[in-house]
């Protein structure tokens, strides 16, 4: 799955990247599903030693355009996972205390910590994103913010937390597909807001300031991923494979018990 990884420094286009490539699954859906359910038995594994090392802390960055997929990627991805060690942050609009202070503050309060798992549906990229494609602070504001992104996202990077960021990739016809199908479904409509539609028509400016963040913000200590995400069951692949991948280079271990048991039975 490392063709999927942007290397650092590397320049990106999106245009140049398929959303409805399913990598070694042409026409495979079942064996992808097959392969998908295996994955998630080895990440709720996998999350139970986390919890239980209390080491490492594991922060997931999710971004997307609108019905890119954020949610079902939570739902499916963790479904198998104890609910006690993973939480979702989910970023909407700031409040008027958020935006009394800095960009990074309500980010901060959310990161994980030790053996914790959390995941950010939206993040502090809106602020390099809806907020630069709106222009709600001047360029010579949010120009400085890759930066001091880069410097926060390393310092929790140094401070034990594994960072893993996941764009979402779909088309503007498979965008246009979803959102129609929020319209035509009473059980989907609640998530449609007229807002998508300003946005949609905003879809190139999104592209560019989505491509100056993923060639800008991606780290070896907080990479990002250009996630097919056309066919969620590729994108659910993929991002479990990563996931379980990078859990694993952890070399996590369970810790031993801090009592001498030497000799206990249990009568
Ligand atoms: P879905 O994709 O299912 O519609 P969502 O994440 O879009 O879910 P919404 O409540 O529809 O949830 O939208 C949240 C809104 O908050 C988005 O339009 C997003 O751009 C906006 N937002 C998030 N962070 C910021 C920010 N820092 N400044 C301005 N707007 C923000
Ligand atoms: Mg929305």
């Amino acid at each position: 799955m490392k063709q999927y990884l942007v290397k650092p420094g590397a320049k990106v286009k999106l245009s140049k990247i398929d959303p409805a490539d399913t990598g070694d699954f042409k026409g495979g859906k079942e064996a992808a599903l097959a392969e998908f359910e295996k994955l998630n038995g080895k990440l709720e594994a996998l999350q139970e030693l986390l919890f239980a090392e209390h080491k490492h802390k594991v922060l997931i960055v999710l971004q997307a355009m609108d019905a890119g997929g954020k949610d079902g990627t939570i739902r499916r991805v963790f479904d198998s996972v104890n609910p006690a060690g993973v939480r979702v942050a989910s970023f909407k609009a700031p409040t008027a205390e958020e935006l009394d202070h800095d960009y990074l503050w309500r980010i901060h309060k959310q990161v994980p910590g030790k053996g914790e798992m959390v995941i950010f549906n939206r993040s502090h990229y809106e602020d390099v994103l809806v907020v630069r494609v709106h222009n709600y602070v001047p360029p010579e504001v949010w120009e400085k913010r890759f930066d001091q992104i880069n410097e926060f996202e390393r310092m929790l990077a140094e401070s034990g937390t594994t960072i893993l960021k996941f764009y979402l990739h779909i088309d503007k016809d498979e965008q246009k597909e979803r959102l129609q199908a929020r319209l035509d479904d009473p059980t989907k409509r609640w998530k449609f807001r007229l807002g998508d539609l300003d946005e949609r028509k905003r879809w190139d400016d999104y592209m560019e300031a989505f491509e100056d963040v993923l060639s800008k913000t991606s780290a070896n200590y907080a990479p990002w991923y250009v996630i097919p995400a056309n066919r969620k069951w590729y994108r659910d692949l993929v991002i479990s494979s990563i996931l379980v991948e990078t859990l694993e280079g952890l070399k996590m271990k369970y810790p031993e018990s801090e009592e001498n048991l030497e000799g206990v039975v249990i009568e």
